[in-house]
């Protein structure tokens, strides 16, 4: 596990599926191109700060590759109106990080 961090990634186990992306209320993963990678891009946590907790990301993963932290360890965002449009905005972006 990572030191003070609400979630993260082990990247050798994720297949790059896109559904911790799709699930999270709060825009925090997206997928970015990584060319050393089978399919080509990796799951990253861009908003560690928007993160609410959820779990929805871990509950959904089938690899076992991505992991939150315990709300008694790590004190989570709340759920904001930007962070919402962002999850929306990335959904629209078919996963893929927005470019700034
Ligand atoms: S715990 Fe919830 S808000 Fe945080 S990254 Fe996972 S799905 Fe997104
Ligand atoms: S759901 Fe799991 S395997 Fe799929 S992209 Fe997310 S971390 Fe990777």
């Amino acid at each position: 596990m990572a030191a003070n961090a609400p979630v993260w990634v082990i990247e050798d186990n994720c297949k790059a599926c896109d559904l911790c992306v799709s699930v999270c209320p709060a825009g925090v993963l997206a997928m970015v191109p990584d060319p050393h990678r089978v399919l080509g891009s990796m799951v990253k946590v861009l908003y560690p700060e928007s993160c609410i907790g959820c779990n929805d990301c871990e509950l959904e993963c089938p690899d076992f590759a991505i992991y939150v932290a315990d709300k008694k360890e790590y004190k989570f965002a709340k759920l904001t109106e930007e962070a919402k449009q962002r999850a929306e905005a990335i959904k629209k972006n078919h996963f893929r990080a927005l470019s700034a």
